[in-house]
């Protein structure tokens, strides 16, 4: 798939304080990317800078080849969704999505078949004579996302537009999201800090960290395979393990634990290992790589337990995740042996 966006090494300071270091980034024709990282990261200015309500200080903003580093944001062929919707209050459904198409100078007829069709596509076809105060927070969205694809951008930006619904409207209208996204095969940049969001929406996630990409990779990838620990510690829930890499396998004091890929490189490491993956054994294992460990506590969850182990001799956390129909069959377990199957650690080297 060709770019249809290319950040080359972005530079944004405010007054003296440097937000994003130099971020380069490409964006791929027609992918649901997402930028996820915690609040004050640089998300908003980065989306803001792709949509040019903010200059870079330094870098380059290319759109489908083109230099629009120095164009004005009406000048870019993008559109912006806000978390606050900013409708106009005075004007109905229907003159809001009209709006961007009349300034053009679009002739009536085409206006009102193509406000029929992204109001449809949005199914608030029925509400057309409304004002915005007179819609759901759920429906304003609706008419702030028509608004902004009834002219076809190339690229539509989404700053955290769901942050605003309540739970369960939230995880509707992230559905009707990712429809769209699909029908219209318009490339959408989208804004969150929420990872369960990032995880169940986008083909690729941008896991920022003060103004730094840590990690753009499938949202399977990111969980299985986090790059770094500010990832593995963002994205759900990992443990980690602190030790070096010799001859190709992680040693944790004096215990060897196979990795799947051995590294070619030595030195100081992190393993990540996920509650979920790890198992706990009331033996040690005969036939495989363990760490004793004391059960200090469990937790209930719902739909899972957690088991909380320390390490022996180290005293490092270990959470296990058991599923509740499991978990009687742990009582009285106190000296246990942790291991996993290799493949399902990560390692980062340092
Ligand atoms: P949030 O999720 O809270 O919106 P974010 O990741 O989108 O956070 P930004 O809004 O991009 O983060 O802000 C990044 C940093 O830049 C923050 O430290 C913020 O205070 C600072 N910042 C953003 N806009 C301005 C501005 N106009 N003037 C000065 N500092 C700013």
């Amino acid at each position: 798939m060709p770019d249809i966006v290319e950040l080359r090494a972005i530079e944004k300071y405010f007054g003296t304080n440097r937000v994003i270091p130099s971020l380069s980034l490409r964006i791929r024709q027609g992918e649901f990317l997402t930028l996820l990282g915690p609040s004050g990261c640089g998300k908003t200015t980065l989306l803001r800078i792709i949509a040019g309500f903010e200059n870079p200080t330094h870098g380059q903003v290319l759109l489908d080849g083109d230099d629009i580093t120095a164009l004005p944001p009406f000048r870019r062929n993008v559109n912006t969704v806000f978390q606050n919707y900013a409708l106009f209050p005075h004007l109905s459904v229907r003159e809001n999505v009209a709006f961007g198409l009349k300034q053009k100078g679009i002739d009536k007829a085409t206006v009102a078949r193509e406000v029929e069709q992204v109001l449809a596509m949005v199914r608030m076809e029925s509400f057309v004579d409304r004002k915005p105060k007179e819609l759901s927070g759920g429906q304003q969205q609706r008419i702030a996302l028509a608004r902004a694809i009834v002219n076809r951008p190339k690229v539509l930006l989404l700053d955290e537009p769901l942050a605003a619904l309540d739970l369960k409207l939230r995880k509707q209208m992230q559905i009707e999201l990712k429809n769209l996204h699909q029908q219209l095969g318009i490339t959408f940049v989208f804004v969150t800090h929420d990872q369960e969001e990032a995880l169940t929406m986008s083909d690729r996630i941008a896991v920022m960290n003060r103004g730094v990409i840590e990690q753009l990779d499938a949202p399977q990838t990111v969980y299985d395979h986090p790059a770094s620990q500010f990832v593995a510690d963002f994205i759900g829930e990992n443990n980690t393990l602190s030790g070096t890499v010799e001859g190709g396998q992680f040693h944790y004091g004096s215990t060897r634990i196979p990795v799947a890929e051995a590294p070619k490189q030595q030195g100081a490491a992190l393993l990540f290992i996920r509650p979920e993956h790890v198992i706990i054994n009331r033996q040690r294992p005969a036939d495989a790589f363990s760490l004793p460990a004391q059960v200090v506590g469990r937790t209930f969850l719902g739909n899972q337990w957690k088991i909380h182990c320390n390490l022996t001799g180290s005293d490092t956390p270990i959470d296990i995740a058991v599923k509740p129909d499991a978990i009687n069959a742990l009582d009285g377990y106190t000296d246990v042996f942790l291991n996993w199957p290799v493949g399902k650690a990560t390692l980062a080297l340092q």
